[in-house]
Formats: structure tokens, sequence, C-alpha cells
């Protein structure tokens, strides 16, 4: 659910303008939207209900309803706060959003006010065909669910409910034909980092226009060993790569923002070898297939920074997967938060982050996961620890003494959080 800005850049060389130049201002490449005043999109927890017990599970879901969840009214303010930052996208997600028996009236309440409505239910049976026809009347454009496998074998054990690869497959369905467009969310982890070509033949056969791949973050329910490391995440980025040039939907790699690394070096590679005539358009191969329902996608969205997360009881986060509160919307201004708070500010300016991710030439695009930092160091501004990438600039610091290797650096401060893991590149 992330959409281009329609700036293409023009420059296509990530040190063109280093960070820290007047080009660059806070660090983000000048081809990047500005997420300063408004974010691209906002995503509510809209309760912690839900049926599944997924492995991963980042609202560690329960079966139950939270007695202090946002109310109907509170959920209504909310939304007319968010539509200040403009005609934004605003995704209904959980715990099961379908346990919330206002969600239709909220969805056509935010329609009415501009937003662009999504939603992501969990794969059970109360996802009805009936429930998706409400749903899209009340102006509901586009549905995603997860599918974290090409079967149900491997999806049904991450998700630790037997049915649950079933129903995704018939939610999907359903809400096709009712005229919704469709989204599928897969969470990359240990269990299926060699599935994604058969993944990806399955997901033409659904059409849907939007695969996001999350890459999986040690926070709620996941744990650091769940995590595939950052060589295993390299190749994925790679097979993302080849398969974004075939497949008819957009590929969006998300807690991942190092992707954009991999694909200005194959897109440099490839001008070299002459089997491509320009590096320019980051990220864009295949946007035009998630543009369909106006949804599409942003380029340059990291935590924060163009993303803007809202816990059940309204806590105000950067992401789902960091969980460091800057305010809450029952007490605070949603849109001063997002944009004066220091926690959001700070995530913001490039210039601002640690380690190797300080001093790399790929920073103006990247920056890492502040989610993952946070999650493995317990310091969002830390750098990446699952990238595969060592900066020339940090080789030369280690050699001069300046700097400790990349993994001493992440082993010494994932064990000083309580991590025990080493965390190895
Ligand atoms: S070192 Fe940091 S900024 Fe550089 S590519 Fe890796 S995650 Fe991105």
């Amino acid at each position: 659910m992330h959409t281009g800005n329609g700036h293409p850049h023009r420059s296509g060389h990530p040190g063109k303008h280093p960070a820290g130049s007047p080009k660059s201002g806070n660090g983000r490449a000048p081809y990047f939207p500005d997420f300063d005043e408004a974010p691209f999109l906002v995503i509510w927890e809209t309760t912690q209900a839900c049926a599944l017990a997924c492995k991963h599970c980042r609202a560690e879901a329960q079966p139950d309803r939270h007695p202090d969840e946002l109310t109907t009214a509170e959920a209504k303010t909310m939304l007319e706060g968010i539509r200040r930052f403009g005609p934004i996208i605003f995704v209904f997600s959980g715990g099961d959003a379908l346990e919330r028996p206002d969600i239709v009236e909220l969805t056509e309440f935010g329609t009415r006010l501009g937003l662009r409505m999504a939603i992501t239910p969990a794969t059970t049976p109360l996802c009805t065909r009936e429930r998706l026809e409400e749903l899209h009347a009340a102006g509901m454009s586009r549905l995603a669910v997860s599918l974290d496998g090409p079967n149900a074998a491997v999806h049904d054990e991450f998700r630790q409910v037997e049915g649950s690869f079933h129903h995704g497959l018939r939610i999907l369905k359903a809400a096709r034909e009712v005229g919704m467009s469709t989204q599928v969310n897969t969470v990359v982890a240990r269990h299926n980092v060699n599935d994604f070509r058969v993944m990806a033949d399955l997901l033409t056969e659904l059409g849907i226009v939007f695969w996001e791949v999350f890459f999986l973050v040690p926070m709620g329910r996941a744990r650091p060993e769940d995590v595939a490391g950052a060589d295993a995440f390299e190749r994925v980025f790679h097979h993302l790569y080849d398969l974004s040039k075939t497949v008819p939907f957009d590929i969006k790699a998300t807690a991942a923002p190092q992707y954009a690394r991999i694909v200005l070096q194959r897109k440099k590679a490839e001008m070299r070898k002459g089997t491509r005539d320009e590096a320019s358009d980051i990220l864009t191969d295949g946007a035009a297939h998630s543009l369909r329902d106006g949804i599409g996608r942003a380029r340059g969205v990291n935590d924060g920074d163009g993303f803007l997360f809202v816990s059940h009881t309204g806590e105000l986060f950067p992401s789902g997967f960091l969980p460091k509160a800057a305010g809450n919307v029952r007490t605070h201004d949603l849109v001063d938060v997002y944009r004066d708070s220091d926690l959001f500010v700070s995530l913001r300016d490039k210039n601002r982050l640690k380690g190797k991710c300080a001093v790399c030439e790929y920073r103006p695009v990247c920056s890492g996961s502040r989610a993952r930092a946070f999650a493995v160091t317990g310091d969002p501004l830390e750098a990446e620890p699952y990238c595969a990438h060592v900066p020339g600039r940090w080789l030369e610091m280690v050699a001069a003494g300046e700097a400790q290797p990349v993994e001493e650096y992440f082993r010494e401060r994932a064990l000083a959080h309580g991590v025990p893991l080493p965390v190895t590149n």
C-alpha cells in the first residue's frame, strides 16, 4: 500500500549528493519525497483481538478485545486528525480488524473524509463475502492478506492455525469478485527463504496488484533466532529484484530499506554491462500495477519517516515494529507528534544515524531499518544490524583503529541490550 511520488530522480548515483551536502538537507536523497510535513500512510492497529496466534505476531494478538481500545467516537476523531495531513492512505490493521463491529462505519467515515482506505483482515472465517461487500460499498479500496508460504503446510505451521491458508485464498478471491484490488503480505523468515519463486507463481495466479514482503524484526512474538540473517536477506533481495522485472504485480520490501541499495547496485551493474540504459527510476519497476487502485506506493518510507502507526489504545509509534511511543491520540495532537516530536524528527534526520549507516554511501536512499536497530540494540538511531553491506569508509575507519569490526560492534551492542545472539554479517 505504497505509491511513488511522481518525481523520478535523474541522477541515479547514491554518492552524487553526499549525505549532509546542501542538496541532501536532512540527509535524504533529493529525489525522495519530503515526509517532514505528512506521512505517506497511517496504519491503525484497530484491535489486538484475533483468532490466530501467529508465531511472529507483532501485536501479540489476544482472543479478546482490550477494554481500553479506542472507541468509535475516538477513532472518528483520529481519522479527522489524519485527514489534516491530506488525502493519504489509511490502513485498518490488527489483530483482526473485523473483530471490531464498527469497521464498516469507520470505513465509510474515512472515505467521506477523502482518505484512501485499505484493510488487512486476519485469514479466518470471520472475513465473509458479505462483510467484504459491505466494506467495498463503504469505500474500501484494497484488501491485503498474509500468505507466508506457497502452500498450506508452510503457511499454517507459521500461523499456527489449520485452514488459515485456505481462508487466505478464499478471501483474496472474494475480495476481487466484489471489486477490491488485492495485496499479499509475506513475512520472510527462516521457514520460507527458499520458497520465493513458487510464491511468485501462486501470486500471479491470484491476480494481486501488490506483494509486500516483510523482513522480520525480532519483537513481539518474533525471536532473534527466527530472523533469517543478513546474508539470507541479501539473497531474497536479489530474488525480489529479478522477480520484479517479470511478475504482473508490484513488489515492496518492508522493514528492509536496504533493498533500495540492492536495486541501485543491480541497476548500475546492468548499465555497466549495457543491458540497461538508465538507472534513475529506482524501485519503480512494476509500480504501475499497484497504482491501478490509487493506493500504490512511495519510495523512501521508513519508520517515522513517511509512516505513522497508531496502537489499539491510541499510542503514536513510528512503526508497528518500533514500540517507542511519542504520544497518544487521546492526549496529543497527532499531526504535531508526527511533525515535531523529538523521536519522529530524529528518525527523519539521516545525519543522526550511528555506526556504519552514518558513513554509508547508500544512506540517502536507505538508512537501514530503524525498528530492527531498536529491537537489537535499544537505540533507534543505531546502524541496521542485518545489512550485509560494509561501507568502504567504515573499513578505512576499522583499519585506522577508529571503529570496531562490524560483527564486534553489533555483538557488543546486542548483548548490552539483552539480545543474546551474536548478530553477524
Ligand atoms: S550500511 Fe546502513 S545505510 Fe548502508 S546499505 Fe546497509 S543499512 Fe543501508
